[in-house]
């Protein structure tokens, strides 16, 4: 009894050592408040000049329909381009493959890595019902350019062309060579972006980094957050579309037999849906997002997520009951989005499949993850097939000097906010770069609210004008500084 109590008081000193450890770690990484001014001011001309070039933009509905779709509508938004940006057009060299673009412009020194940034031409449909500005008015209304592809991504293109344009006005000549790349099937996984590539590598052409959109400067990423975020996509999760069939001898409506093909995809479904099959753990690059955003918060996240070494465990099995997005942090994740069965109400079907997405996170291999889906769909007699797939990109080195350059422009252009390295679970056209480039940045430079952010690819997507002068303003610094 008494060793027993002796070793409970042990356990209790250890405990409250460790706590009181965390408490003044939390407390001495706090942010201190930086009023620093930006090392790149706009006027309300300049704001007023980008929200007009941006609606012009927005007014053309590119819209991504796949391989082989009719070009006009990205032919006339590379008219409306011409119109905007006259001094790319006349002294940058300009190529166009099957409606992707790249512009080169030519640097001090063209056998230096060259520097590109990137984005798309083309966005997603826009059903008019719910929106309060029709989807391709391009309306400029409350500080805001409202329209389909304001914030997806023609804000990111906008601000680079006009970023590029005025240095060009200014006489200005780069470093290295810097280029300006768009696909024009983003949207729908088109090979655009790789036809680019291909093209750049076929030139012999390796790029010291490679900037697309992906992260952004955004709000509340955690609760308690005190500041915006600069969060920079350094690594996209895989995607799988994989498809689950189930069989049975058909037969009419009326006397219908056990275990028909529904009955067991839904069973497989509900089993996949309440019962995580994939291993839960936080990825390096998580740890490294909620280390540099932990001194911006408040008490007692600060507490939490500045202790790692401590409440790690603790964090990673909260994480998927926190968010679905906290969820796509630590865990391969997997959605039912499609199914198929008889072609009429009163026939059971002889063969009925559902369709899932599958997001491989760097936890686990595609292949580990599908063996785990065709052992648990074997189970109801369900076979599995993977239609299309590839594994999570190469991660970018956080520390590398293009990464530690891109940090050093926010802390000059945007003192006040965090700077914090993030796993897409999404994907960008900048995974096709990593054949020529190390440095494969997702980031654009334009605070994005938690509305603007809910109404990408949905109704009501618009982005500030103060934030897109904000946006040109850090491309202008980060070209004229980057050598
Ligand atoms: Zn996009």
């Amino acid at each position: 009894m008494k060793i027993f109590l002796i070793i409970l008081l042990c356990a209790v000193c250890v405990l409250a050592l460790l706590l009181l450890i965390a408490l003044i770690r939390a407390a001495a990484i706090k942010a201190k408040p930086n009023d620093k001014p930006s090392q790149a001011p706009f006027t309300p001309e300049d704001e007023a000049k980008y929200a007009h070039a941006l609606s012009e933009m927005v007014k053309v509905p590119t819209i991504s329909k796949g391989e082989g779709e009719d070009k006009s509508e990205f032919h006339k938004l590379q008219s409306v381009l011409r119109e905007l940006f006259p001094q790319i057009h006349a002294k940058l060299e300009f190529t166009e493959i099957d409606g992707n673009i790249i512009y080169r412009w030519q640097g001090k020194d063209s056998s230096k890595d060259s520097l590109l940034l990137m984005g798309h031409q083309d966005v997603v449909p826009a059903d008019p019902a719910g929106w309060e500005h029709a989807p391709f008015s391009g309306d400029i209304a409350n500080g805001k350019v409202h329209g389909r592809g304001a914030m997806d991504c023609k804000c990111t293109v906008m601000s680079e062309m006009a970023a590029v344009e005025e240095l060009l006005e200014e006489g200005f000549t780069p470093e290295r060579d810097v280029y300006l790349a768009y696909a024009c099937n983003e949207e729908t996984s088109g090979g655009g972006a790789l036809k680019l590539v291909n093209y750049l590598k076929d030139k012999g052409i390796r790029l010291c980094a490679a900037m697309d959109e992906g992260g952004a400067i955004v709000e509340g990423v955690l609760p308690g957050m005190s500041t915006l975020c600069a969060a920079v996509g350094v690594i996209e999760k895989g995607t799988s579309h994989i498809k689950f069939t189930a069989k049975s001898a058909g037969g009419h409506s009326s006397t219908p037999p056990r275990n028909t093909p529904f009955a067991r995809l839904s069973a497989f479904v509900c089993e996949m849906e309440k019962k995580n099959h994939f291993k839960t753990k936080m990825p390096p690059v998580v740890e490294k997002t909620f280390t540099c955003i932990a001194p911006y918060l408040t008490f007692p996240m600060r507490f939490l997520f500045g202790n790692l070494w401590l409440f790690k465990p603790l964090i990673t099995a909260l994480m998927p009951v926190f968010s679905p997005q906290a969820r796509a942090f630590v865990t391969t994740t997997l959605v039912f989005t499609m199914s198929e069965g008889s072609k009429a109400p009163n026939v059971i079907p002889s063969e009925a499949s559902m369709t899932a997405n599958m997001r491989v996170g760097q936890l686990q291999s595609r292949d580990e993850c599908l063996e785990i889906l065709r052992k648990t769909a074997a189970k109801y007699d369900i076979e599995t097939e993977l239609i299309i797939g590839f594994d999570s990109s190469k991660e970018t080195d956080t520390e590398s000097d293009e990464m530690l350059y891109l940090k050093k422009c926010v802390n000059e252009v945007f003192p006040q906010y965090c700077f914090a390295p993030y796993y897409m679970s999404g994907g960008t056209d900048c995974r096709h770069y990593t054949a020529i480039t190390d440095n494969c940045i997702r980031f654009t430079p334009i605070v994005m609210d938690s509305q603007q952010l809910a109404a990408m690819h949905a109704p009501n997507e618009n982005i500030g004008t103060a934030a897109v002068a904000a946006g040109v303003k850090f491309y202008k610094y980060f070209i004229k500084n980057h050598n």
